[in-house]
């Protein structure tokens, strides 16, 4: 079943709202008012690790280590300006088996920016990422999520499926690896009992400069898939994926 949720026929919904309920709408990373988005699918053992604001020399390489040690697949969702800094990270990420995916050139907050600036910021991003890894772009994750119909119809324009997210880490809290941890753990087991799968917002990177310490997030990771992938009477049949696999 493909994962992407049929847009809610909610433009009279949404005109209906005050201008301050459809900011807050869309913002919501689960609403689809401002337009079609991909999240999960409808398997609840299905798990994708998505990874934002990379790549960052301070981190990128020691995920990708834990991720191979456990030989789990995730997305990353790269900021141009800091993959033209570090291609060769860029292209480690895929490859090894990950997906690439577009959040944009320089992180703007896009529901504030013009349709040309919009459209610039993506395209700019895919142009770079192709280059440095040869290949199309298929995936594009809005910065905070925040996205306007414009928007998510310059992804389409672009080829480009807007995915969002239903579980957060709040890594960039002070929260420690355990904080982490029962961030992701509350949010699969409310998608479980939802009968969805879980779509993990994470950070290998910070938005505003290259080398932000994440290795929290990567201490995290490192121990959900040791507990989750952990062989025992009760294994779960939980499956670590990327989000193509949600995609139609
Ligand atoms: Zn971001």
């Amino acid at each position: 079943m493909p994962g992407i949720i049929a847009e809610v026929a909610a433009a009279t919904t949404a005109l209906g709202l005050a201008a301050g309920g459809i900011a807050y709408t869309s913002l919501w990373p689960t609403s689809q008012i401002a337009g079609r988005a991909l999240i999960a699918g409808t398997n609840a053992e299905e798990i994708a690790l998505t990874f934002d604001d990379g790549p960052n020399d301070a981190a990128t390489p020691q995920l990708l280590e834990v991720l191979a040690r456990h030989g789990v697949h995730a997305t990353f969702f790269n900021v141009g300006n800091f993959a033209r800094l570090r291609p060769d990270l860029t292209r480690q990420v895929l490859a090894a088996g990950h997906i690439v995916g577009n959040h944009t050139m320089s992180h703007p907050y896009l529901s504030t920016q013009s349709p040309a600036r919009v459209r610039q910021e993506l395209a700019d991003c895919n142009a770079l990422l192709e280059d440095i890894t040869g290949e199309a772009v298929r995936f594009f994750r809005p910065p905070f999520g925040a996205r306007r119909p414009y928007v998510m119809r310059a992804a389409r324009g672009l080829g480009l499926t807007p995915v969002l997210w239903n579980v957060t880490g709040h890594d960039w809290d002070p929260i420690g690896v355990a904080g982490i941890l029962a961030n992701l753990d509350g949010g699969i087991a409310h998608n479980r009992r939802h009968g969805q799968g879980s779509n993990l917002l994470l950070h290998d990177g910070g938005h505003l400069a290259m080398g932000i310490p994440r290795m929290d997030t990567v201490r995290a990771v490192d121990q959900l898939l040791t507990e989750r992938l952990r062989p025992s009477e009760t294994a779960s049949a939980t499956r670590f994926v990327t989000v193509d696999v949600w995609a139609s």
